[in-house]
């Protein structure tokens, strides 16, 4: 008899290989694919879609998955393969196959209605769509939260945020995002009246495309991306694909006038690979071969953006050869650009929000999501909750729908619970930066000197390495030795409003 637990893993192995195909499939979509092949690729994508469901609800790998679990040692690699796995087939089995049909029509329908929308900047166009979503979303949420069901007891809600956080409950999340929202509403309103507005001027001039690509390749190779186990193509909107340690692809796009959206994009995306690049060798194609939650993917590249790729330490090293490269950048300073980097300016869209500001957008869209899930909200009134939320925290008012409601693409895909990630990324990001820096003293000198590696190794150690072999919720507090919190993540909104806006 084939042991259970190589069995499970072997099955395993197949559905990874399945999930890595359709990734290619898409990373494709996005950047070299023919415009007319879009019909003949959903098609292709449906097929693999059904094939990779049929092996997960197979009654053969949950057999195994329970053999194995039964014989596992708490605490062993193999214990939390299990673990993931449960995780996983809960989800998958608790949902009929008419709900995931219908979910998949539902988004189909649901992009088209919200590019409609938002090209007429009108929310009643994407309303039945949007309403449909969410009443399939409530439905798949109830299923998991009923009696006996994987999340029994936990909210509608808290099942959403489960999709995408594992283990993230709206409880506690939205305590971490209320002391957020409690300081930062103030912190913004402080940059505001300080009168300071930071001019673009530095940023700005002619930066080639492909010079630009050089720079932040230089840097991200730098950084410890490996550019023979992955590469970079251009697409609309910039992402990360990993499939399997050995091949992680990275997409950039640019403004030939400014070389923020380049440079920052890239240096992100990058932090994304870096993480997907060392997953652990040995549980590759296994449950626990996988990055652990989106917030800690999302932690790592805000990590190398923003708290690496906007320090004075990492400018110092970097102006000279920015200023090499492009002749627009000989006048710029260090004292002129970092302003620029550093600002807290109220805008109403969230993807080219700054990062003073970024987490509001976010907190805004995890209650009106809560209370759209909580029964306390209804999707027709949306758009006069969503305008009323942002004048409590930003201070504006969008002029219409498109820059407001209908901004994002998320609700249109049946993706509710999504958003929370991004802030939990910058949270956990503050937090392991915080802790490596107490473990290898001040990294200030090594980044001056563009010398990377020692922050490098330490996030390969404490986080990347680990797979999903703890939860995430345990990979922060083994890696900072605390849970996450918000403390870290504040005293840093808290710094750069001091030191650049003079304020407090
Ligand atoms: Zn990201």
């Amino acid at each position: 008899m084939v042991d259970p637990a190589e069995r499970f893993l072997a099955l395993w192995g197949e559905i990874a290989d399945l999930g890595h195909a359709m990734g290619l499939l898409a990373w494709d979509q996005e950047t070299h694919m023919p415009r007319s092949g879009g019909a003949a690729r959903a098609r292709l994508q449906a097929t693999l879609a059904g094939v990779r469901h049929a092996r997960l609800v197979a009654p053969e790998l949950f057999e195994a998955v329970e053999q194995s679990g039964a014989r596992a040692e708490p605490g062993s690699p193999l214990a939390a393969q299990v673990r993931e796995a449960r995780r996983v087939l809960g989800r998958v089995r608790c949902t009929p196959e008419r709900l995931a049909r219908a979910q998949a029509e539902a988004a189909a329908v649901g992009h088209e209605a919200w590019g409609a929308a938002r090209a007429a900047r009108d929310f009643a166009l994407f309303r039945p769509a949007l309403e449909r979503l969410v009443a399939l979303a409530r439905e798949e949420a109830g299923l998991l939260t009923a009696p006996g069901a994987p999340l029994a007891g936990a909210t509608l809600y808290d099942a959403c945020l489960d999709a995408h956080e594992p283990g993230a409950r709206a409880g506690d999340v939205g305590v971490l995002l209320g002391d957020l929202a409690r300081e930062l509403v103030p912190l913004v309103r402080a940059a505001s009246a300080s009168g300071r507005v930071p001019d673009p001027a530095p940023a700005r001039g002619d930066y080639a495309s492909e010079r630009q690509l050089a720079f932040a390749r230089e840097i991200a190779a730098r950084f410890g991306f490996d550019f023979a186990r992955g590469r970079i193509d251009a697409a609309p909107h910039p992402f990360c694909s990993g499939f399997g340690r050995d091949d992680v692809r990275l997409t950039w796009r640019f403004d030939a006038h400014d070389f923020r959206p380049a440079l920052f994009g890239i240096l992100h995306e990058a932090g994304h690979g870096l993480y997907e690049q060392n997953l652990p060798e040995e549980w590759q194609r296994t449950p626990i071969g996988e990055a652990v939650s989106l917030g800690v993917h999302e932690s790592q590249s805000r990590l190398w953006e923003n708290l690496v790729g906007r320090s004075r330490a990492f400018w110092t090293w970097a102006l000279p050869r920015l200023q090499a490269s492009f002749p627009a950048a000989r006048r710029t300073t260090l004292d002129t650009l970092l302003p620029l980097l550093h600002t807290a300016q109220p805008s109403p869209i969230r993807v080219e929000a700054d990062q003073g500001t970024y987490d509001l957008h976010v907190c805004v869209r995890f209650e009106l999501e809560r209370a759209l899930f909580d029964g306390q909200l209804e999707v027709a009134d949306l758009p006069a909750a969503w305008n009323e939320a942002y004048g409590r925290t930003l201070g504006l008012a969008p002029r219409d729908a498109a820059e407001g409601v209908l901004q994002d693409i998320h609700w249109s895909m049946g993706a509710f619970g999504y958003f929370p990630t991004y802030t939990l990324g910058n949270l956990i990001a503050a937090q392991l930066f915080a802790a490596a820096q107490r473990e290898l003293g001040e990294l200030d000198t090594a980044f001056a000197r563009g010398e990377f590696q020692p922050l490098f190794e330490w996030l390969r150690a404490r986080v990347h390495r680990h797979g999903s072999f703890h939860t995430a919720a345990e990979l922060v507090r083994h890696a900072t030795g605390r849970p996450l919190s918000s403390a870290d993540y504040l005293a840093q909104r808290r710094a750069d409003v001091a030191e650049y806006y003079d304020a407090r």
